[in-house]
Parts: C-alpha cells; structure tokens; sequence
C-alpha cells in the first residue's frame, strides 16, 4: 500500500490540484493531516476534494479557528484576517464536516502510523526544538507504543526525526534523498511539509508517499500555478502578503 501524505492545504485550489494530479498514479490512498482552510482563497474547493479523497483526515488549528472551536487572537493579523474571510464562506455543512474531524488519526494495515497535525500530543504544538521532538517521542512510546511512524504538519517545513531503540535523536536528511528507508526498530515523527503555503524558502508545494511494503518515505516537490493562487488572494481582498509570501515559500 502506498500513501500519500499530505498537510496543510490552507485553501489554495492550485497548489492541492497539482499535488493530486502528480499523487494520483504513485499513491493508492490520501492521508491529511489538516489545515485544509486559511490564507488562501479557495476554502469550499478544498474541503470538498479533501472531505471526498482523504477517509483519514485530522483537523488542523486553522481548521478549528474557522468552525470557532478555538480562538485565534493570538493569530498574526493576516492570519486573523483571512479566518475572518474564511468563517463567511463556509455553509454549515462545511462546518460540520470540519468539527467532526480529529485531532489524532491511526491508519495503515496493522495501525501503525499515525496522523496528526502539530504533535502527537497537541494540534497547536511547533516541533522545531530537539527537546520537544524528543517529548514527543517519550509520549508516544508511553501513550502511542504501537505508532512506528508519526505524521504531522503545522510547521509547514519537511522535516524526518529518527528515535532509535536506543533513544537517540536523529534529523535525516530528506532534501537530497530519493527515498528514506525506515528502519523498523526505530519510531519517526516525519513532516510532509505543505502543500498550500510553503515554509522551506522553495515555493513548489511539498508531499511525501509512504510505501508501506518497502518501507520507504520520498519526499515530492509540485510546481503549481501561483499567479493564479495569488490573483484569488487579491481578487477575495485578503491581506497582500499572504500572495507574496507563495512565490518565496516563506
Ligand atoms: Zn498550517
């Protein structure tokens, strides 16, 4: 079985559209793990697609701001904005669909890995720090002792960390590699990076596919149409730098 992996879609249409496209013929399920709203333009168009082609979904901290789940004060202000925009775009069954999803997700054959959106531990929770990733893994081999592979976005930077069985912390290197081999001792939390607002400093949208049997993860970079994304932006009135930063992937 192969995945594909994907996060932080923040309604841009252009971008998921391109990722489907070159996902479909390398994958045979879609996994999200949220914040399919927010930032860009095209929320209802994303909902859908996400609500018709991911059966496993968690919900992101965008996603909950939007259906008012949490409050999103402390948002930077174009952030605010555009869940501003987003909350009138939404029809209640768009909210519905978005209030039911979860905040952790189990899937594969024997259930091993896990979808989540900033942590396996919290929706909101940035895993940039060594000792927060290494929390993290301490939490799950108490809570989550059956999870080999955690998958969470938020940050929207691809990233993989490796626990040994020995609880030594890694980084592997996923921007040169074709394909990580996972060793099944160890227990991963892996970052896909973002399909809709790119945070790497390379604008092309960001996937993995998880091939279960062989036991690998490729990272996939998908250029889209960004004009177009950006000319939405402008076009709903949503703050101007959140069209800019799409051309740096910042
Ligand atoms: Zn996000």
């Amino acid at each position: 079985m192969k995945y594909a992996i994907i996060s932080d879609i923040h309604a841009n249409l252009e971008a998921l559209q391109a990722v489907v496209e070159d996902a479909a013929p390398r994958a045979d399920a879609f996994v999200c793990l949220g914040d399919i709203v927010g930032y860009n333009a095209n929320p209802i168009e994303c909902i859908h697609i996400i609500q018709s082609l991911c059966p496993v979904t968690v919900i992101g901290n965008h996603d909950l701001a939007a259906v008012g789940l949490r409050p999103y004060n402390d948002f930077n202000p174009y952030a605010q904005a555009a869940i501003d925009w987003t909350r009138e775009q939404l029809s209640s069954s768009d909210i519905a669909y978005l209030e039911a999803l979860p905040m952790c997700a189990p899937f594969g054959i024997d259930q091993t890995y896990l979808a989540a959106h900033g942590s396996p531990r919290h929706t909101d929770e940035y895993l940039f720090q060594a000792q927060r990733i290494q929390a993290n893994f301490m939490y799950m081999r108490q809570f989550e002792p059956n999870i080999h592979c955690c998958f969470v976005g938020h940050t929207h930077v691809p990233m993989i960390w490796e626990c040994t069985a020995d609880g030594i912390l890694l980084t592997v290197e996923t921007i040169n590699a074709d394909a990580v081999e996972l060793d099944s001792t160890s227990t991963y939390i892996v970052n896909p990076g973002s399909v809709g607002q790119p945070r790497n400093g390379n604008p092309a949208s960001s996937y993995i596919i998880l091939d279960d049997a062989a036991q690998t993860i490729t990272y996939r970079g998908v250029h889209y149409d960004i004009l177009a994304a950006q000319d939405k932006i402008y076009d709903a009135m949503l703050p101007m730098p959140l069209a800019e930063r799409l051309e740096i992937g910042r």
